[in-house]
């Protein structure tokens, strides 16, 4: 599986801010909990969404994966 580095994050209304959203083309990124309109969206990357509470397949909570901690974006492939 490809691993994007970044995903949408934004507010959402009802679930409060850094809420994880689904981003389509030509579509506005909504909510993956209650389909709301997020705004103020961010892109962040796979780290940064696990640390802000959500489970992504194949990620860990791990700091030191990643230049810059994780900033640049890029995701370290996890050694076994
Ligand atoms: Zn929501």
């Amino acid at each position: 599986m490809h691993e994007e580095a970044s995903f949408p994050t934004g507010d959402c209304p009802n679930c409060g801010p850094d809420s994880l959203g689904v981003w389509a083309p030509d579509v506005q990124t909504v909510c993956v909990k209650c389909d709301e309109i997020l705004e103020n969206l961010t892109w962040v990357d796979a780290q940064t969404l696990v640390k802000t509470g959500y489970r992504l397949d194949g990620v860990k909570l791990d700091g030191s994966r990643g230049c810059r901690s994780g900033a640049c974006g890029v995701q370290q492939p996890n050694s076994p």
